[in-house]
């Protein structure tokens, strides 16, 4: 806006300046013409009166004002012989030198006020010179240039106005789309990350913004997705080993033990608190699907080890609802895992044997062993899957027939299997589960010898 009024008012200026310049030139042309229109007057009658010329002029060019003053100098006595004025009241206009020294018809221009006068040398005689003496009011007082003063004065504003209203349509038209694509970012919030901006209406100009900010939101829902499923499975993974702290130290507190059973809880609460860590460490891992940061982690496994630790800590568990896993049949296997996470997944397993299985049953895991590949088989004899469930246990958050799975655990959320194919496929495990309802289910996990591991996990 600023800018378009210093613009329009420098272009304003310019045209007076020129109009009035070319005023003035032309003043000057009018001054000499008319200077020259007078000599044949004069040649037919020497003894003209500068009224009476004026009279003539205003006649033949009606241009009024004009002020005439005719002068006859003597070359000789270097003195005005005689002079006329058209107008006494301005005679004060003709206060000028006479151009004496100039050639005939030379012609010197004054400004007197507002007046522009000229001199002329009409004749240059024996022993006579005679000056014509012209005065023109100046073109400043011009109705030609008040008029265009007054155009401009109207113009500009008017201009500027219009000026503006085309502007104003014009952003409006061209912001239109970043208003649309400003709204549909609005309309996008956690609740609907999934949301993106439509780029098919949006003008190619901007295509890559809104592209851009899709890329954007991509990578911010990757990132809440992956925030959110680490905070619910590392919830999910901390429910049993808090709850087994919990129990070890309330049971403990119930009466006065002697140091020795005091330094065994310490100690099982502190080997717990230590897995909790190596727990989120690699739920955390996890969640990022950092397989790289993950397969550092790997070890040489006794797996003939790894089972009677894992099953003595949910024997705690299990002992809760009168449920005992048995070890049977296990045999001497060295594998290759993260031991954190493989112990998350086979817990997570007996977890849910123990707790759809009824009060007083039993669990069994065993080991049996093939070509290349150890087969670990955890069995019980609890409410078993109903066939239409079975393809949807590993899907996050899915509980088969809510209302029996709720009673049998009232914190379940659907997530533990979950959490064991994810596991198990990094480790590239198969798993299967054989279930039948009302009579048992039984999970198998293929695992392969260790050095077919190996060349799995590097290739
Ligand atoms: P949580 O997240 O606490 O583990 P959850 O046990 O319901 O909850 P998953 O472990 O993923 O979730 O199991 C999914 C569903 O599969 C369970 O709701 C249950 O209906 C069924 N299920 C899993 N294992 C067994 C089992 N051994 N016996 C019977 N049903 C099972
Ligand atoms: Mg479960």
């Amino acid at each position: 806006m600023i800018a378009n009024i210093i613009v329009l008012s420098g272009f304003s200026v310019f045209i007076y300046m020129t109009a009035k310049k070319g005023l003035s030139d032309n003043l000057n042309t009018m001054l000499k013409i008319i200077s020259m229109d007078v000599i044949p007057d004069f040649k037919e009658k020497k003894e003209l009166h500068a009224k009476e010329v004026a009279d003539e002029l205003y006649d033949e060019f009606g241009i009024a004002p004009l002020y005439i003053k005719i002068v006859h100098y003597n070359k000789k006595t270097n003195k005005i012989d005689k002079e006329s004025v058209s107008s006494l009241k301005h005679a004060e206009l003709f206060d000028i030198p006479l151009n004496e020294m100039g050639h005939l018809r030379s012609i010197y221009y004054f400004d007197k006020e507002s007046y522009r006068v000229s001199s002329m040398l009409l004749f240059d005689e024996d022993d006579t010179k005679i000056f014509f003496q012209l005065a023109m009011e100046k073109s400043t007082n011009s109705p030609y240039l008040k008029g265009l003063l007054i155009s401009l004065a109207i113009a500009n504003p008017v201009i500027l106005i219009i000026f503006l209203f085309i502007a104003n349509t014009l952003i409006n038209r061209t912001l239109q789309p970043v208003k649309d694509v400003i709204r549909s970012v609005n309309s996008i919030s956690a609740n609907n990350l999934c949301k993106r901006i439509d780029a098919k209406k949006i003008p190619t100009e901007i295509n890559e913004l809104v592209e851009t900010f899709n890329r954007l939101l991509d990578n911010l829902e990757e990132s809440f997705k992956r925030i959110s499923s680490f905070s619910s499975d590392a919830s999910h993974e901390l429910k049993t080993p808090l709850t087994v702290i919990r129990g070890e130290v309330e049971v403990c507190l119930r009466q006065e033990r002697s140091p020795q059973e005091y330094k065994n809880v310490l100690e099982d609460v502190l080997v717990e608190t230590i897995r909790v860590q190596e727990t989120i460490d690699q739920l955390f891992l996890l969640t990022k699907k950092d397989t790289a940061e993950l397969s550092k982690n790997f070890t040489e496994l006794y797996l003939d080890e790894l089972i009677p630790d894992i099953v003595s800590q949910i024997n705690r568990f299990a002992s809760r609802r009168s449920v005992h896993v048995n070890i049977k049949n296990i045999i001497p296997s060295t594998i290759y895992a993260n031991e954190t996470l493989l112990r998350i997944a086979i817990e997570n397993i007996l977890r849910n044997s123990v707790i759809y299985s009824a009060h007083g049953a039993e669990v069994e895991i065993g080991m049996s062993d093939s070509d290349n590949k150890y087969l670990l088989i955890i069995e019980d004899h609890g409410c078993g899957i109903a066939k239409e469930d079975l393809p949807f246990v590993f899907d996050r958050f899915y509980r088969a027939d809510k209302a029996r799975s709720r009673k049998a655990s009232e914190s379940g959320t659907g997530l533990g299997l979950a959490i064991v194919k994810m596991i198990l496929d990094i480790h590239h495990y198969d798993i299967e589960i054989q279930s039948t309802f009302g009579i048992g289910t039984k999970v198998l996990i293929k695992i392969p010898k260790i050095d077919e591991q190996k060349l799995i996990i590097n290739s």
